[in-house]
């Protein structure tokens, strides 16, 4: 990290020089697709740079070509998300899906094998599911409850054991934030490897990053994001980004040059903005979070919370949790006393909290996953998975924790009012 300031300290500074635009400030939006070339040897120079034709000089630095292949306001906000995770390289998207499929049609063939978490982001195990399968690119999943022995079982059964090239994994879980061992997902990457081919291993860090959880201190060879979450943070904005080491974000950005959903100039403008408070949002989300999970983990009409604070730390689960990560984070699930009739009264009693998917945005908002992010899954799986009818997530943002608590309390006291027994004694 540059002269060891801190990634919160270089947000507003790092990788932008003002003096190349009339001394703003602040990077100014560059919209433009292309840009002029002060001599043929120039452009012809950054071509061969940009198409690998040879190695780059001492001093070289990647010359403007073209929107697609590379723009100021994309180039900053790479440099900028590479100190959080302190990764070698990064590439940003127009969305956390076009980050994660374009990595998995970089790193997999027809004929391959890919090991993935389970539950995973509904958009992802689609695109495994469906799209994925229909190339012959096979995939075996496992959840937080398995171990390396049986996953490894699972990996020689399927009969491609030698074609395993990508290992996928979401931690923690969504929307029950069960976790899943980096280090020993590492260590199956590792003993399926062969000399000649590296079996890559793949984090999807939303939850949890890039504060909370640096996969790549823990064996991860790519991060990836959605940054539409805490990294943009004012549901105003769909992005996605991966970082990890330089060869393998040179194979993942050329494939984004040819398939062209790197992020626009404007998105990348946004997302710089977002970066300069992320830090002080997400240490108030959770600050937040932990106060409603202390909160709720005493209500009457609660009957369990999901929340990473509250593990024990003799658990394995609660050894894990410290080894992994440096905070809870600020998403909560809980099972409301009662079904969907209960948890639906209480989702439409609140008023701050707002009613809708997506997370890690300065405002809080709620879901019922049963019904809306996880519908998709089939009910047997859901079952296993506890998401059930009582299961509310709530993602916590950065209003007072005492009116967000006046807000759940309230929408409880509907619930608890508008209960059917009481209103079958109403109506007689
Ligand atoms: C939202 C989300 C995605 C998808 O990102 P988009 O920006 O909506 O494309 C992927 N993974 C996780 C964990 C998410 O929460």
């Amino acid at each position: 990290m540059p002269n060891n300031f801190r990634p919160e300290s270089l947000m507003m500074t790092h990788a932008y020089r003002p003096e190349l635009s009339e001394g703003a400030i602040k990077p100014p939006i560059f919209q433009t697709s292309t840009f002029v070339f002060e001599s043929a040897e120039a452009g012809k120079a950054y071509f061969e740079l940009a198409y690998g034709l040879r190695e780059r000089g001492q001093q070289e630095e990647s010359g403007l070509i073209y929107s697609r292949i590379n723009n100021p306001n994309l180039e900053i906000l790479e440099d900028r998300l590479c100190l959080w995770d302190q990764a070698e390289a990064c590439a940003v998207f127009e969305s956390g899906m076009s980050a994660i499929s374009t990595v998995m049609l970089c790193f997999l063939r027809p004929g391959d094998l890919l090991l993935y978490s389970r539950p995973t982001y509904g958009g992802t195990d689609h695109f495994v599911n469906h799209v994925l399968r229909e190339m012959d690119i096979m995939a075996v999943g496992f959840g937080p409850e398995d171990d390396a022995e049986t996953i490894e079982g699972r990996i020689l059964e399927s009969g491609r054991a030698d074609r395993l090239r990508l290992v996928y994994v979401e931690t923690p879980a969504n929307p029950t934030n069960s976790l899943i061992d980096l280090r020993m997902m590492r260590g199956i990457a590792d003993r399926f490897s062969r000399a000649d081919q590296r079996v890559r291993l793949a984090v999807d860090n939303t939850y949890m990053g890039p504060l909370w959880c640096s996969p790549l201190e823990h064996g991860a060879d790519l991060v990836l994001y959605s940054a539409t979450k805490y990294i943009g943070g004012h549901s105003d904005l769909i992005a996605g980004a991966v970082l990890g080491d330089r060869e393998s974000l040179a194979a993942v950005r050329v494939l984004r040059t040819f398939l062209g959903n790197m992020a626009s100039p404007h998105t990348c403008w946004l997302l710089l903005r977002s970066l300069e408070t992320l830090k002080v949002r997400m240490e108030r989300q959770q600050e937040n979070a932990r106060h409603l999970a202390d909160y709720l983990t005493g209500h009457p009409l609660v009957e369990r919370v999901y929340y990473l604070g509250h593990l024990s730390a003799s658990s394995a689960e609660g050894q894990l949790f410290r080894r992994q990560y440096s905070g809870p984070g600020a998403m909560i699930s809980f099972d409301i006393r009662g079904g969907e009739a209960e948890a639906f009264r209480f989702l439409n009693a609140l008023k701050l909290v707002k009613l809708a998917v997506s997370l890690g945005s300065t405002e809080s908002l709620v879901q019922h996953p049963a019904t809306m992010t996880h519908v998709g899954v089939c009910p047997e799986e859901r079952a296993r998975m506890g998401i059930t009818d009582k299961l509310i997530r709530l993602s916590v943002g950065v209003e007072h924790h005492e009116d967000l608590r006046a807000d759940l309390e309230a929408a409880f006291m509907a619930v608890s009012t508008d209960s059917p027994v009481e209103k079958r004694a109403v109506l007689g």
